[in-house]
């Protein structure tokens, strides 16, 4: 269960009698859009506009919208601030809500198996809703006598880790431990930094080492890379969305694929989505949006498409050992 705390939020409106704002939620949190709201426009007398437009980091503020139904100010939930916005922004966290004593046992499981493996120093990450159990977990490690790191990245509070932005991993420890949930941030800390990962996953108490996963995941990328190798016509991908717009690595991928005697065609579109490509007869996509999208949605695309290091890789700059997700940091 995510924690949502208003006071924060409810406090900033007063201070800055904002009369309009504009709510933008992450989409898994669109089910308390309408508590939210209630309970923000009962506490103040400011008018709470929500937009419906999906939302999946703060690479992608709802300015535009905001300045539309000129709202004051806009309430981001979910995500840290990764520009500077031209409307006044609160970033309001979210948290999950965890039991302390689950917590210790899931730690002390990991650290077991941290030391089974010969493990001594870890550099510990999560995402964002999971950094406040840092605290406890730092406790439980250097219990079973673990040395932790959790440097500060790039952009980034310490530890965190975006799909973008691997920067606050460290590279001095023999592991990295990922605390939170799903495959993405692993994987992609995996090939970033090149060391073992294990995963705690505090929804599932599980406690494991990445291994199969990844070969498994490198296995379909290759597949599309191997596809696209023959490509004569490249369509880049540019994301309209202000913090994923990528202007000079599209004219660099247009250089690297005129290099190669092919022809580069550039779009542009806020969201990027499967459908909207249709008609383009090109042999694959490079995008330089978000790299998650290439990862996660490659299979809805009737062409390869990949992301900026797989093209490097599919027109022979780079070797499939040099594989990597791609990061903006
Ligand atoms: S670019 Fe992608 S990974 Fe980076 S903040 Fe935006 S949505 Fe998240």
């Amino acid at each position: 269960m995510l924690r949502i705390d208003l006071k924060k939020a409810v406090e900033e409106i007063k201070k800055r009698s904002a009369k309009i704002v504009l709510l933008q939620l992450p989409e898994g949190l669109k089910t308390r859009n309408l508590e939210i709201a209630s309970e923000l426009q009962k506490k103040t007398s400011a008018l709470v506009v929500s937009t419906l437009d999906p939302c999946f980091g703060a690479c992608d503020l709802a300015e535009n919208a905001a300045k539309q139904v000129g709202a004051d100010l806009i309430l981001h939930f979910g995500h840290s601030q990764f520009y500077s916005p031209e409307v006044p922004t609160i970033f309001v966290p979210l948290g999950y809500e965890l039991e302390n004593k689950k917590l210790k046992e899931l730690a002390s499981r990991a650290a077991e198996l941290l030391k089974k493996s010969g493990i001594k120093k870890i550099s510990l990450c999560s995402t964002i809703q999971y950094l406040d159990f840092f605290g406890l977990l730092k406790k439980e490690f250097e219990k079973k006598g673990i040395a932790i790191e959790i440097p500060a990245g790039k952009n980034a509070s310490p530890g965190q880790v975006l799909g973008c932005n691997y920067s606050a991993v460290s590279r001095q420890a023999d592991a990295v431990v990922f605390f939170g949930d799903g495959l993405f941030h692993p994987l992609g800390i995996a090939f970033s930094s090149k060391k073992r990962v294990f995963i705690i996953n505090p929804l599932e108490a599980e406690a494991k080492e990445l291994a199969g996963e990844k070969e498994l995941f490198l296995k379909k990328r290759f597949a599309l890379i191997e596809k696209a190798m023959p490509a004569q016509k490249i369509g880049i991908l540019l994301s309209g969305k202000k913090g994923q717009f990528k202007m000079q690595k599209a004219l660099e991928l247009k250089e690297l694929i005129e290099k190669h005697r092919r022809q580069a065609f550039l779009f542009t579109a806020d969201l990027i989505r499967p459908d909207y490509s249709l008609g383009i007869e090109v042999d694959a996509f490079v995008c330089t949006a978000c790299p998650r999208l290439a990862i996660d949605d490659a299979s809805s695309f009737r062409k390869p498409l990949l992301n900026p290091s797989e093209l490097e890789i599919a027109l022979g700059e780079k070797t499939f050992e040099e594989y990597e997700i791609g990061e903006f940091f």
